[in-house]
């Protein structure tokens, strides 16, 4: 479909096209196209944009990106069919490994997905021959490989479900969360949630990695206070919200 860039949603609206193309390709689930209509819901009420509060978030994704032995991207359909290039981008700038991992499981689909990231600039990428299995997770995305996800230290995940959030955690990994909805199980258990699309989030996080230099890092990492990140965001939400009368549609 041809979308004019005057459209005032043409970001949002190309960005839905994608994940309706890669669907028809067969790389994101039918589900997929539902978890991203939630995620829409969520970037309307940010407004679309990266939150300046956010930028917190940001810069200690990128400390703990910098600090790790071993970092790890999971990818799934959405993820790839949003953003494989940025994923690939933030994989090369910190040395991580990029892991396919999906709820529901499917060979082809996780070929499908690999193939994505391969034209997207990837070397090597993980998830096609799962060896291990992460403990006390009953679905399919408990599945992952002994050198990627299972040994990872730093795990970048978006649009991830909540327990396999909490299971990651509960081995000792910090968790970094790129999740729009900062009321999700996602968002409420990572070590450092990013509440910001996918798409605008990866790049910053690299910017970021650019930017800080080695002897910062742990400073950047003790000052932060995930949970008084998303109470900023959830008070930006509600005055939105609350103003919205008063603005009107100039707020969207
Ligand atoms: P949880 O188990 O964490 O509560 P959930 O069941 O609410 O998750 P899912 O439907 O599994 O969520 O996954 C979709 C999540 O990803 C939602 O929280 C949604 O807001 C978020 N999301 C969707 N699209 C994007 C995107 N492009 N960028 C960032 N987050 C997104």
């Amino acid at each position: 479909m041809m979308i004019p860039k005057t459209h005032p949603r043409y970001t949002s609206l190309m960005l839905r096209e994608k994940i309706s193309q890669a669907m028809k390709r067969g790389i994101v689930h039918e589900t997929g196209l539902i978890a991203h209509g939630r995620g829409e819901t969520f970037d309307y009420l940010i407004g679309e944009r990266t939150l300046p509060v956010t930028k917190g978030a940001e810069k200690t994704a990128a400390a703990c990106l910098i600090d790790s032995t071993h970092p790890v991207i999971s990818i799934n359909g959405n993820v790839a069919a949003l953003a494989a290039k940025e994923c690939c981008d933030l994989a090369k700038t910190v040395g991580a490994q990029l892991e396919v991992n999906l709820f529901h499981y499917d060979k082809e689909r996780v070929l499908r997905v690999a193939k994505v990231l391969k034209e997207n600039g990837a070397d090597a990428i993980r998830g096609l021959h799962p060896d291990k299995k992460i403990p006390d997770l009953d679905h399919s995305r408990a599945n992952c490989c002994s050198q990627g996800i299972y040994k990872a230290d730093v795990v970048v995940v978006a649009l991830e479900d909540g327990d396999r959030c909490q299971a990651l955690k509960n081995m000792g990994k910090t968790i970094i969360a790129i999740d729009l909805n900062p009321l999700s199980r996602t968002a409420q258990t990572a070590t450092i949630t990013i509440v910001d699309n996918v798409v605008r989030a990866l790049p910053r996080i690299t910017e970021w990695t650019k930017q800080i230099s080695p002897d910062e890092t742990q400073k950047i990492i003790q000052d932060y206070d995930n949970e008084k990140y998303l109470r900023e965001v959830l008070d930006y939400i509600t005055h939105r919200l609350r103003n919205f009368e008063k603005a009107g549609m100039e707020l969207f």
